[in-house]
């Protein structure tokens, strides 16, 4: 396993990984977008495979280039719904608080990559962190605080705990749940000192984990998802559907499968976003509603994520899934089941 993150262009040509050889619009790739390729992620990648999903979702690509009009710097409209420094409040019961804009890793399809990395939105300051959560105690319609970013499991255990021992301070908070790739990306930061610091706000704690093919649930994050679980937070996952990773029915099952396996319970299976340069991992919504189809019935009712699509503009998310029933026009319905079969509800005429 390489010892240290990959985050220059000649550190991934070094390991083989860089496949695309317009050299110079990679260079222009990595000045304007962060890369990271974390140990664990490098170990994964098969250099002799040109279509390595792990490969595809950390190497950039000369495609990056290409940005269409239709996509946006602020693609799920984080600024619109930004009282304070730091908050989103797009949701009546609850705030996200963007304490970091680090990553472990920095995904290429990323919604939140014209704000992420070196060159990112940067680390709240402390006044500006007083800010967020002087607006979270005024606010007492807000439930559950979300911290995402970046990823805040980049953040020390000390200052985890910090955080959660002020969030224990605001009482109409009652779930604080993180939003983070890196019990799969780098799995040996869950340790005994990161879990103690979660349980810092005596809130309940909730883990939303990012995968998005099963090789990343490898023994070591299997691992330290056990941890998290065993140390009593509630995990469920994230995943983005993705062109050339998981855009294939056995690998979305497999992943649902590994997930469940692991404790993590199938959450939101998400439409890629409208960000600068990702037209190469997007599908049609058509493409999506078939793959999230051929897991309904033929897989365990646990392994059932809910297909979603966060709305441009800041107007939240959406449910996607193609819906299996119709208005039959005479009082019923039309019901199709798992098999295509399309049934009368109430059933007719037995
Ligand atoms: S870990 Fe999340 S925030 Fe960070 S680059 Fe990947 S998708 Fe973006």
């Amino acid at each position: 396993m390489a010892a240290a993150t990959l985050t220059t262009l000649e550190a991934l040509e070094e390991s083989g990984f860089v496949k695309d050889d317009d050299r110079a619009a990679l260079e222009a790739v990595a000045a304007r977008y962060a890369v990271a390729v974390s140990p664990d992620m490098a170990a994964l990648i098969d250099p002799d495979d040109l279509d390595d999903p792990i490969a595809r979702q950390f190497i950039p690509q000369s495609a990056e280039l290409v940005i269409l009009p239709d996509e946006r710097a602020d693609p799920i409209g984080d600024h619109a719904h930004s009282p304070v420094e730091g908050i989103v409040h797009r949701y009546p019961d609850r705030v996200l608080l963007k304490a970091v804009h680090v990553c472990p890793v920095y995904c290429r399809f990323c919604f939140r990559r014209e704000m992420v990395g070196p060159k990112g939105d940067g680390t709240l300051s402390g006044a500006a962190l007083d800010a967020a959560f002087a607006y979270i105690a005024a606010h007492p319609e807000i439930w559950e605080v979300i911290l995402t970013g970046g990823d805040p499991f980049v953040l020390s255990p000390r200052r985890l705990a910090d955080l959660m021992r002020r969030l224990a301070a605001i009482d109409h908070v009652r779930i604080v749940r993180f939003h983070t790739r890196v019990p799969v990306v780098e799995p040996a930061r869950i340790d005994t000192a990161l879990v103690a610091a979660l349980k810092e706000s005596g809130k309940t704690v909730y883990v939303a984990l990012h995968a998005n093919h099963p090789r990343e649930l490898t023994p070591e994050a299997r691992a330290a998802i056990g941890r998290l679980a065993n140390g009593g937070v509630t995990l469920v996952s994230q995943s983005v559907l993705l062109k050339g990773v998981n855009d294939d029915p056995q690998v979305l099952a497999a992943l649902m499968r590994g997930f469940v396996e692991a404790r993590v319970t199938p959450y939101y299976l998400h439409h890629p976003d409208l960000a600068p340069g990702t037209s190469h991992f997007r599908l049609t919504i058509e493409e999506g509603q078939a793959l999230v189809a051929s897991l309904r019935g033929h897989l365990s009712g646990l392994c059932q994520p809910t297909y979603v699509l966060d709305l441009p503009g800041g107007h939240g998310k959406a449910v996607v899934a193609a819906s299996s029933v119709q208005d039959d026009g005479e009082g019923g319905y039309r019901i199709m089941d798992f098999r295509g079969q399309v049934h009368a509800y109430p059933p007719r005429g037995d």
